[in-house]
């Protein structure tokens, strides 16, 4: 029998009407569906959302309420304590339940599992569920009952085990309550950046629904089939870029194994490689979930006595993209445009920045927390602590990334270096990873004066490594 009483749905990083279970699960309740968004910057600890992921929040707060509206629905977007916004809502609608989609960084778990006992004990019914992920993390664990912390035997578990389910349709119409319910208005969240650093990101990224379902068709489309060779390969558009759609889930990662499942054969290779990505994003979360004190101390306990050499004025040059080493430098501008930075560059600038400068793997993570438009506590973490050697699966501290072989591998032509560090444009692909190494000829000729139009590197590529596995052998001898 439906009911007639309001659910409230507390949407959070779950923005999209399809495959979503806690929105799912109150329009089959019967009665009125109350959409709330609470910004409750305080409630998210030592995380608040960066200034890039805010550029991101705000349209796709934006773009959810018109879509709920085309429904017969309207997103109630309030401020303050997440709890006492609930109980508000609670009390001024007469609903008896409310559902949400489970989030799984520590201080949200604890804020959720918290609000779950005082509103249950309210006689209020709460029902939580997996929207976000494949799998909840704790359903995942090696034989002896253990999380894992290598991912191909995780993986590997994942698939065994895994039911891939059809996601869930987004519901036709929403009943919704009589009553308009007060709502902040967006732009009071004050989510957009007061500095106009955000003009790249808008010709970059359409952060709506409609653009995250374009981006998964032309890439199973057209890119796929090429993803296992492509996606290495920083000039081309050869992955996805949906990872701030996931982070928002304005996607889910089950609609997008369900749209792989059904492109063509000839994709099938691809799919599996593409898929296992999706999985790494998996195995950020799991290890997230069972080593929580990881997005600030190394997973290795080791590790926390490392001797890290803080230098602002490295960190600084580092985030403007003027470090010296090219491919970097290019890595760093992107990220600066557009709030996205291609994955193999990711791990070059990371490494860099933790083994040649030494500087400690928080500082880079506390960098891109702000600047990512996909800024994602796990995966950001995964990130930081696999360049640093500190993490699970992580590259070992001894194999250090020489960013001039990288980039001559994986930029051969040196065309995603000009395309972002301009003043390189007219060096010769011979010598764009390594400037400082060309004859004067071949500068003079690129119109370049090493430390006046292009900076020489600021730590040597040989004193760097040097100083990274002094200081690694250091560690060890504590
Ligand atoms: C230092 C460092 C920091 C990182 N910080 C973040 C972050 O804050 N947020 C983030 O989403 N990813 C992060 N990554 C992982 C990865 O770089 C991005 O997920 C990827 O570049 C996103 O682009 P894409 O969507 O085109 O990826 P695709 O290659 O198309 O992959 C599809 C999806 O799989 C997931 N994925 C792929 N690779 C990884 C990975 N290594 N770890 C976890 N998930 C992965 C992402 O959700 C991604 O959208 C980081 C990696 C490094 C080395």
């Amino acid at each position: 029998m439906p009911s007639s009483t309001p659910t409230l749905v507390w949407f959070r990083q779950d923005l999209r009407l399809a495959d979503n279970p806690a929105l799912h699960a109150a329009v089959q309740a019967g009665g009125p569906v109350i959409a709330v968004y609470i910004h409750d910057p305080v409630g998210d600890g030592r995380w608040p959302a960066g200034g890039a992921s805010r550029w991101w929040l705000h349209h796709a707060l934006e773009d959810l309420d018109a879509q709920l509206g085309a429904l017969g629905g309207q997103l109630i977007l309030r401020e303050g304590p997440s709890l006492q916004v609930l109980q508000a809502l609670l009390a001024e609608t007469g609903a008896t339940r409310v559902v949400w989609n489970r989030r799984y960084e520590p201080h949200h778990l604890a804020t959720d599992t918290e609000i779950k006992t005082v509103l249950r004990n309210q006689s209020i019914t709460v029902d939580s569920f997996n929207g976000n992920l494949l799998h909840d993390p704790h359903q995942i664990k090696n034989l002896s009952g253990n999380p894992f912390q290598v991912f191909t035997p995780f993986w590997k578990n994942c698939l065994a085990n895994l039911k891939f389910g059809e996601p869930l349709p987004a519901p036709k119409r929403l009943p919704s309550s009589s009553s308009s319910l007060p709502s902040v208005p967006l732009a009071k969240l004050k989510l957009l950046p007061k500095i106009k650093w955000d003009s790249g990101f808008k010709t970059h990224w359409k952060p709506t629904r409609t653009g995250a379902e374009h981006r998964l068709k032309n890439f199973v489309r057209e890119a796929i089939k090429q993803y296992p060779q492509d996606r290495d390969i920083p000039k081309l558009d050869g992955t996805s870029q949906l990872s701030p759609y996931l982070h928002w889930g304005q996607i889910s990662p089950l609609e997008i194994v369900a749209a792989v499942r059904a492109a063509s054969q000839d994709a099938s290779a691809g799919g599996i490689k593409y898929i296992a990505e999706v999985g790494w994003r998996e195995f950020a979360y799991h290890l997230l979930y069972h080593f929580p004190h990881t997005a600030e101390q190394p997973l290795r306990a080791e590790f926390a006595a490392f001797p890290w050499s803080p230098d602002p004025k490295l960190l600084r040059e580092w985030q403007r993209g003027r470090t010296g080493y090219p491919i970097v430098d290019a890595g760093m501008r992107q990220l600066w445009h557009t709030g996205w930075q291609h994955n193999r560059v990711r791990m070059i600038a990371a490494s860099v920045l933790v083994k040649h400068f030494l500087q400690p793997w928080q500082a880079g993570a506390a960098w891109y927390w702000d600047t990512l438009v996909d800024a994602d506590l796990a995966a950001n973490t995964l990130g930081w602590q696999w360049a640093g050697g500190c993490g699970a699966d992580a590259a070992p501290y001894f194999r250090v990334f020489n960013p001039v072989l990288q980039g001559k591998k994986f930029d051969p032509e040196g065309d995603y270096v000009r395309h972002w560090v301009p003043e390189l444009k007219h060096v010769p692909a011979e010598w764009i990873h390594e400037p400082w190494n060309a004859p004067a000829d071949v500068l003079k000729a690129a119109g370049i004066t090493l430390d006046k139009d292009y900076p020489k590197p600021l730590v040597g590529l040989i004193e760097g490594r040097d100083r990274a596995l002094a200081a690694f052998e250091k560690l060890r001898a504590k």
